[in-house]
Parts: C-alpha cells; sequence; structure tokens
C-alpha cells in the first residue's frame, strides 16, 4: 500500500495559488499533480494485468471562506462554560461546571456526560433535549447571512459497533468554504482564514477498481474498500 499525503498539505497549504493562476506557485501546485499521475502510471506498468489495483480518495478540498470556532458559538449560546481567560496550554481544562456540550476538533459534539467527563453533570434523561436544542442552535448559525451548517448527523446516522458509545454525539457539515474548528480557547466565533487556505470537503472523495467493479456498490463507503480487496 502507497499513500500520497502531499496532495492533502500542498491543498491545505497552497489552494489559493491553485484557484490563482498569476500565483507564483500555480504551476507548481499543477506540477506535483502531474509527477503523482507519472507514479501511478509507472505503478500500473510494473503490476501484472491480473494485479487488483484499488486508488481512493478520503476527501476533496475546496477554499476557505471563513474558520468558526464552535465552541465560541457554545459558548455563546450557554450550552458551554469556559474559566473567565481560557488558557490554551490548558485545552479541556478550562471546561467549568455547567457545561453542557463541548466540541472537538474539527466539529465532533459531544455531550458533558455525568460519570464520564471530570466536570460532567448531564444526565441520561436530558441528553435528548439538550441534542434538539442543539440542532436548532447550529441551524441558526449564519455568516453574512449564509447558513454555516449544511447538516447535523446524530451519531446513529454515521457509526455503528461495539464502540457506539464512545462515538461523538452529533456531527457537523458545514456549507462551502466555512471550516469547523474545535478550538477551546478562541475569541471569536468567526475568524478569517490563516495560513490554512483549503479545507476538507465531503464531495469529491473518489473510489477506482481496476476489478471485481460490481462488488463496489453504488453509494461507496471507506469499509466497503475492505471487502473489495478481500
Ligand atoms: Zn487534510
Amino acid at each position: 500500500m502507497l499513500v500520497f499525503t502531499g496532495s492533502d498539505r500542498l491543498e491545505h497549504f497552497l489552494w489559493h495559488a491553485y484557484e490563482d493562476e498569476n500565483h507564483e506557485y500555480h504551476d507548481k501546485f499543477q506540477q506535483y499533480f502531474r509527477e503523482v499521475d507519472f507514479t501511478i502510471g509507472e505503478i500500473v506498468s510494473r503490476i501484472n494485468e491480473e494485479d487488483q489495483l484499488v486508488i481512493l480518495s478520503d476527501h476533496g478540498m475546496e477554499l476557505i471562506k471563513a474558520n468558526v470556532n464552535i465552541n465560541c458559538y457554545l459558548a455563546a449560546e450557554g450550552f458551554l462554560v469556559l474559566m473567565d481567560k481560557p488558557k490554551s496550554s490548558e485545552r479541556y481544562k478550562n471546561i467549568r461546571e455547567g457545561t453542557k456540550v463541548f466540541t472537538l476538533d474539527p466539529a465532533r459534539i459531544y455531550l458533558n456526560r455525568g460519570g464520564k467527563y471530570p466536570k460532567g453533570s448531564v444526565k441520561s434523561g436530558e441528553a435528548g433535549y439538550i441534542v434538539d436544542s442543539l440542532i436548532s442552535a447550529f441551524e441558526d448559525l449564519a455568516y453574512n447571512g449564509e447558513k454555516v451548517i449544511k447538516k447535523v448527523y446524530r451519531k446513529e446516522e454515521i457509526y455503528h459497533g461495539e464502540q457506539l458509545e464512545h462515538a461523538p454525539d452529533l456531527v457537523l457539515l458545514s456549507n462551502p468554504g466555512f471550516n469547523l474548528k474545535g478550538n477551546i480557547s478562541a475569541e471569536n466565533v468567526f475568524e478569517e482564514r490563516d495560513i490554512i487556505t483549503g479545507k476538507h470537503t465531503y464531495e469529491d472523495a473518489f473510489l477506482f477498481v481496476r476489478h471485481n467493479k460490481d462488488l463496489v456498490p453504488e453509494n461507496p463507503t471507506v469499509e466497503d474498500v475492505r471487502q473489495i480487496i478481500e
């Protein structure tokens, strides 16, 4: 198995150069992908015709319009209570009693359940009500009149299996250009993009299978790849 990690790093730091034909690194950006393409050609030329070849990407990329600090929004809406002057080095120790919800990067939302987290207080009886009010709060989140959240997934919609209890209670999917972040010590809900100009997208992931294409379901997931290889 071979992983090209450079495509991800290049796109995070230089997506703006890709979109701007006059940028000094625009051509070099494209040259990188020509070299990846060439390398795939080399691999194909050296394996046998009957060998299976699977190529996949687990996400696409797009330009960041704004960074969105979800913990700041939760604090503003009263779901999260932080120390008066949260220290970035203390991270989640900044959480105070009374916190109902917190976020881990990039937008995994956890109920602060009693018995599970140090200052957790949410009882199982309250969970449904809190989740419903969270979903409506996320639907209201807007930037210059544009809705930030495209879809709120409940954990059972995404995860399954024995470890389900450890999964986040909600996962947020943003509308194009909104880079959701779990920074606990950020000061503002919205921030201009920084050195990172590209963000992952749910769309544009792809799966290529050379043989046994009939094993690929109509809407494949990452998990389906295992069966195709077996
Ligand atoms: Zn990445």
